[in-house]
């Protein structure tokens, strides 16, 4: 993929208004592979007076030509799916099965999904002598992360689209050119000039402009817990709509009577994909304590089959790297015990971290408490359930989690005191259209489904 030079605005790529650019940096080899503009205040206000003309029209526009215009973006990112996973493998170090599958695949069926529901949506309801009508927000800031990039950009854009609203998206710094990719893909589907619009650039500038500009209605931001308060408190000051989907520790709880073997291998590969760098992962094992040595054998052995630089991509950049070897030296610092990997770099190049997995973490512990966002697994000791649940809903997230048991009514029973927006049952499977967001400060509002197309609308009940 080529790197544009200039930014999406009303339908077509224009010159940045300044000279600044960003360099796109191969996490795997440390290779410079593009630069892109670092816009500014200057390109976020073009690119929203852009969508503001553009609101009019895109809200008036009928279901049915709004969910044909969102399966022309669904059929264009399928089609460009390997063009798309090639891209996250250079700027993101994701190995090319994982790129494949969930980084271009999943985002076909989501944007699939959210060109049905824009047709079948009901935007009106009868309730007494009222007509309820759901509206459209208006002007949608979209800040992403770099983690999954494509999904992040299509759980924001597919729904604000089907809501009739119209988007400006600022990316993450790390992975600008899948965002340019994207914009692309919008452009060939047809969708009308200003409808979808983006400004590549760093966070403090770019970032700040879009969710600071007064032509943006809702803000919509995923990314870390520092950065997602401080959105929350401008767009507060601003009475604007605002969506944080924000970090997570969260509990993999493994209750007795369950299959230990499946759980661990589970909950193992959960931690491991995208290397660790998913804010929902289950990044703490809760196993009863009659079952810790056979669960840390099982881990150890799971584990050994993540070799980075095959099923294990790098981090995403060396400030990255850095950070969840930090997170390591102060676990065994804490009196953690690595059974396996530990914080030196497994390969000579590229941001690389060792998976790792840690036994006798306890609660207190900062690898028990703090998001790290690397492959690194803590393992916790439980007495009985009422402590396992104590130890899963102590610490301020809650966005996800998993409960394995002898039987789903005990692991349903359990998951629902859990202080989390999600929870797989016995390996229940990903289920694309059902609403992901966090309890406590993993965040505010929802994405995905139904449930994530309704942030993006307005109620208004008209009396008869
Ligand atoms: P970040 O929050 O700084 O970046 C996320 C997005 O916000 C990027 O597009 C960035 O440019 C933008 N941004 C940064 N500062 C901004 C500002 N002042 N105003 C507006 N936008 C701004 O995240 P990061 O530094 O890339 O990662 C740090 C940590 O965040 C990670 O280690 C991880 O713990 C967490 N994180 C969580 C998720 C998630 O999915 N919840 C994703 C990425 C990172």
């Amino acid at each position: 993929m080529q790197a544009q030079r200039g930014m999406y605005i009303g339908g077509a790529w224009r010159p940045a208004e300044g000279q600044d650019t960003i360099a796109v940096v191969n996490p795997a080899d440390e290779q410079v592979i593009g630069y892109v503009p670092a816009g500014t205040a200057a390109d976020v206000d073009a690119a929203v007076r852009a969508a503001r003309d553009a609101f009019p029209g895109w809200a008036a526009t009928p279901q049915a030509e709004r969910a044909a215009l969102i399966g022309a973006l669904r059929d264009g990112l399928a089609a460009r799916k390997d063009e798309m996973a090639q891209t996250v493998t250079a700027e993101l170090g994701a190995p090319p099965a994982l790129a494949q599958t969930v980084h271009a695949g999943l985002p076909v069926l989501v944007a699939g999904s959210y060109a049905e529901l824009a047709a079948t949506y009901a935007f009106e309801e009868k309730l007494g002598n009222s007509t309820v009508y759901f509206e459209p927000v208006g002007v949608v800031g979209a800040i992403t992360p770099w983690n999954y990039p494509l999904h992040q950009i299509v759980a924001k854009v597919a729904p604000a689209l089907a809501a009739g609203c119209t988007v400006v998206l600022k990316p993450a710094e790390d992975t600008p050119l899948t965002a340019q990719l994207f914009a692309q893909v919008v452009h060939e589907a047809g969708l009308p000039a200003g409808v979808f619009n983006l400004v590549t650039g760093l966070g403090p500038v770019a970032g700040q402009a879009l969710a600071e500009h007064p032509g943006v209605d809702l803000v919509s931001f995923t990314g870390s817990t520092a950065v997602g308060r401080q959105i929350g408190a401008v767009a507060g000051a601003a009475i604007k709509r605002v969506a944080l989907e924000l970090g997570g520790k969260s509990a993999n709880v493994i209750l007795p009577g369950a299959d230990l073997a499946k759980a661990v291998n589970v909950g193992v590969a959960n931690v491991m994909s995208n290397s660790g760098q998913t804010c929902s992962a289950w990044t703490r094992m809760l196993v009863h304590r009659d079952s810790n040595d056979e669960a840390v054998s099982l881990a150890v052995d799971a584990v050994a089959k993540y070799a980075p630089g095959e099923r294990v991509g790098p981090l995403v950049n060396a400030k990255q790297q850095a950070r969840v070897r930090g997170y390591i030296e102060k676990g065994v610092e804490e009196g953690a015990r690595i059974v396996a990997g530990g914080p030196e770099s497994p390969l000579g190049k590229g941001y690389y971290v060792s998976p790792t997995v840690f036994a006798d973490v306890t609660p207190d512990m900062t690898i028990a408490q703090e998001e790290i966002f690397g492959p690194v697994l803590s393992i916790l000791r439980y007495e009985d359930e009422a402590d396992a649940l104590r130890i899963a809903n102590g610490t301020v997230y809650g966005l996800a989690g998993a409960v394995w048991a002898a039987d789903q009514e005990t692991a349903t029973a359990f998951a629902r005191g859990m202080d989390a927006g999600q929870v797989d049952i016995n390996g229940g499977r990903f289920n694309p259209l059902a609403p992901f967001g966090g309890y406590k400060q993993s965040g505010v509002g929802r994405e995905l489904g139904p449930h994530g197309l309704a942030e993006y609308l307005h109620t208004k009940s008209l009396q008869h």
